[in-house]
């Protein structure tokens, strides 16, 4: 096995911030660092900003922020494919939007809420942070997601959820339909965190729709998120949720909250990001489509669609077995940057060690070997050549 070279920049096993990844650090090998968000620039964010000048509203669900909620709303509401009317609240971040979905949804019991611990480890401090603890249950194989019949087995081995939260795959679509049949037919209640999917929501129910407006997502505003449902009433008790529970102009608290607000400012940028989103999109699906055509014919896959049905900010390579370490010492000693952007599941992590499961056999199998290599909009068709002649 090649010697990893010092010179070759860090191992970023997770270990490193992607959140730290800025313009700042653009230079020749941009194309090989993981990620690079993009948000958008100071004139494009100028004239919002200069309405905050004139308004001198901050916060508090201003302007800004709803006139970015109707936009948000309007853009998820055209790529639906089976037609519903969704109502949107912002929230401080896509974590915070999982918490209170949990808490909003008038569950029966403190007990335990259902959850893949192959996912981003936010998911199971939400769960924590609502009140819940969490119980791991696997994912499918191919679709590195939850599915009813995962959840219905976990149902008949005696587990009682409050609920279940279900997890986009790195921003993948769900079949929210089919979690709709589930609910209806054994009475527990759903919630998706769908944080990198903005984009490949395709059905808007009742259950709710936990989004990340974060910069590492596909729309940024920093910091920030969101929840989607069809039920207003729902989204309106989210969003008297984020102000302190005060219901409408009404200085009295009637629901538990707390200060999840996002400022004028990041919706100012949010406005802005939303104006920018179609040439992303369009940079994202041509670097995905010359990353697919380089990977055909050969034994590394992506996740199922990535490219061709959906997109997201993160790239990630299913790798054979036997090869991943060799490939990963390739990467490390060429300077190309990656990671396991979901570790080894939640299961691994050290807070949630004791927290109980179901067996996680599919997890094991799939989390070592699936790798988020560089995915931007600088990472030229040379750097993508290179990458895959090494995977390949
Ligand atoms: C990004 C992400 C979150 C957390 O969103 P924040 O806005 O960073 O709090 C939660 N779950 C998944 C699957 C994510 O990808």
């Amino acid at each position: 096995m090649d010697k990893v070279h010092p010179g070759n920049g860090p191992r970023t096993d997770g270990v490193d911030s992607p959140y730290k990844v800025g313009a700042a650090q653009i230079s020749s090998s941009a194309g090989f660092q993981v990620m690079i968000p993009v948000l958008p620039r100071a004139n494009e964010i100028a004239s919002f900003i200069n309405e905050i000048d004139q308004t001198h509203i901050y916060s508090n669900n201003g302007p800004l922020n709803q006139r970015f909620c109707h936009e948000f709303a309007s853009l998820i509401e055209e790529r639906l494919t089976r037609p519903a009317t969704p109502s949107v609240t912002t929230v401080a971040n896509g974590t915070v939007a999982i918490d209170l979905a949990l808490r909003a949804s008038g569950l029966r019991e403190r007990a335990h809420v259902m959850m893949p611990s192959y996912t981003f480890i936010a998911t199971a401090h939400a769960v924590l942070n609502a009140g819940y603890t969490p119980y791991f249950v696997d994912v499918d194989e191919e679709t590195l997601t939850l599915t009813p019949a995962i959840a219905e087995q976990a149902l008949q081995d005696g587990l009682k959820p409050a609920a279940i939260v279900v997890v986009s795959p790195f921003g993948g679509p769900v079949d929210i339909p089919s979690w709709e049949i589930f609910e209806s037919t054994t009475g527990v209640p759903v919630v998706f965190d769908m944080a990198a999917a903005v984009t490949n929501i395709r059905y808007v129910g009742r259950q709710p729709i936990c989004i990340s407006l974060h910069a590492t997502k596909m729309l940024g505003l920093g910091e920030g998120g969101a929840v989607i449902s069809s039920d207003s009433a729902l989204v309106n008790r989210i969003q008297m949720m984020t102000s302190f529970g005060f219901e409408g102009g009404r200085r009295e608290s009637v629901l538990q909250g707390g200060n999840f607000r996002v400022s004028e400012y990041a919706a100012a940028v949010g406005l802005a990001s939303i104006r920018d989103l179609s040439r992303k999109i369009a940079v994202l699906e041509d670097r995905a489509a010359f990353y697919n055509d380089q990977l055909s014919g050969t034994d590394v896959t992506t996740q199922c669609g990535f490219g061709s049905d959906w997109i997201a900010m993160s790239m990630n390579l299913i790798l054979p077995s036997n090869r991943v370490e060799r490939i990963l010492a390739q990467f490390d000693y060429r300077g190309i940057q990656w990671r396991r952007w979901w570790s080894y599941g939640c299961h691994t992590h050290s807070v949630f060690r004791s927290v109980p499961r179901s067996e996680l056999p599919i997890t094991e199998r799939v989390a070592f070997r699936t790798i988020g290599v560089p995915f931007h909009e600088f990472v030229t068709n040379e750097d993508i050549k290179e990458i895959c002649s090494i995977v390949a």
